[in-house]
């Protein structure tokens, strides 16, 4: 079967692959176009960048949605090109590393030898043009714009808009036929930062893993990541038991345990504040207690008088 090619709107195609259900983008305009993201090894990106060329033989740009391994690894098939992305290449090619080697031992453990061997021989290609807020990118006859998107999925998700097609590319911060990943997630800034991304309204909304999906579905999974954020802050203020929010959340139990310790590690709840003490009578607010109000007896804080004028002796006889 292999990976195929879907054309969501004109000249804007996603290439669905096998490996982890990943969706890549392309968009093509008058002069350039835009790759984003570009698989999970060298040898899937050589595979993927043939199959743009044939499509299209207009120079390429690259973005990544982010630097998880699965969304860049494929980068050494394109050759020199601008690469933009919102971490820099230190911080890419740091967690890279990283990545390689967990990914390298778990295809071993699930004896796809061929997996390991590929991602470990890939050449890992930082970006080398930084995303910051937002950019607008003319690829000739149609400006696409790539967006910082804050925290979320990870610390450094970008987006790509396009908006005369209606498309929006989320990269990971929405997954269609698996749960969102929270592993470097922000679970209490996710929700919001999509529902900023869904203001739009774009008609086609494509994740970074599964089918691309319509704006209500995308709409619906937003709703879901706010859910589990408000689990994770009920079982911090003890509300709700991490059991029931392991057994009532949107996605998985394995999810909301992942998103649970990401919030934990995150936002440690705050310590209980401490019951106050009454302040000790002091001989003036005795005074005043005697002159003033009887509740302010009770009242833990000092009153404060601003009514000395009722201490003046008016003469009411005065003009008689
Ligand atoms: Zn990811």
């Amino acid at each position: 079967m292999g990976d195929r090619w879907l054309e969501v709107a004109e000249r804007v195609w996603v290439r669905r692959c096998e490996e982890l259900d990943l969706s890549l983008g392309l968009v093509v305009g008058d002069d350039g176009c835009l790759v984003i993201d570009t698989g999970v090894d060298a040898d899937h990106g050589f595979e993927f960048a043939t199959a743009i060329r044939e499509l299209t033989d207009k120079p390429w740009q690259i973005a990544y949605t982010h630097d998880h391994f699965d969304h860049w690894f494929g980068t050494q098939a394109f050759g020199e090109s601008a690469i933009w992305a919102v971490a820099d290449g230190a911080n890419y090619l740091a967690i890279g590393d990283d990545q390689r080697k967990k990914w390298a031992a778990k295809y071993r453990r699930d004896r796809r030898e061929e997996a390991a061997r590929r991602i470990g021989r890939s050449r890992l290609v930082p970006p080398n043009c930084a995303v910051r807020g937002a950019i607008g990118l003319n690829l000739g006859g149609r400006t696409v714009v790539l967006r910082q998107v804050g925290l979320a999925h990870s610390d450094n998700d970008m987006v790509v808009e396009i908006p005369d097609a209606g498309v929006l590319f989320a990269g990971d911060l929405l997954e269609n036929g698996a749960p969102p990943n929270y592993d470097a997630a922000f679970p209490y800034h996710w929700p919001q930062n999509v529902e900023y991304l869904l203001s739009w309204k774009p008609t086609i909304v494509v994740p970074g893993h599964g089918d691309p999906v319509d704006y209500w579905w995308a709409r619906t999974q937003t709703r879901d990541l706010a859910e589990v954020a408000r689990l994770c802050n009920e079982v911090a203020l003890g509300h709700v038991s991490e059991q029931e929010a392991k057994d009532h959340n949107p996605f998985s139990a394995a999810t909301m345990e992942t998103a649970l310790q990401r919030s934990r590690l995150l936002a440690p709840p705050p310590p209980p504040a401490p019951i106050p003490e009454p302040p000790a009578p002091s001989p003036a607010s005795a005074e005043q207690s005697r002159m003033g109000n009887p509740a302010f007896d009770q009242a833990p804080w000092a009153p404060v008088i601003i009514y000395d004028v009722f201490d003046y002796n008016i003469d009411l006889t005065q003009g008689l």
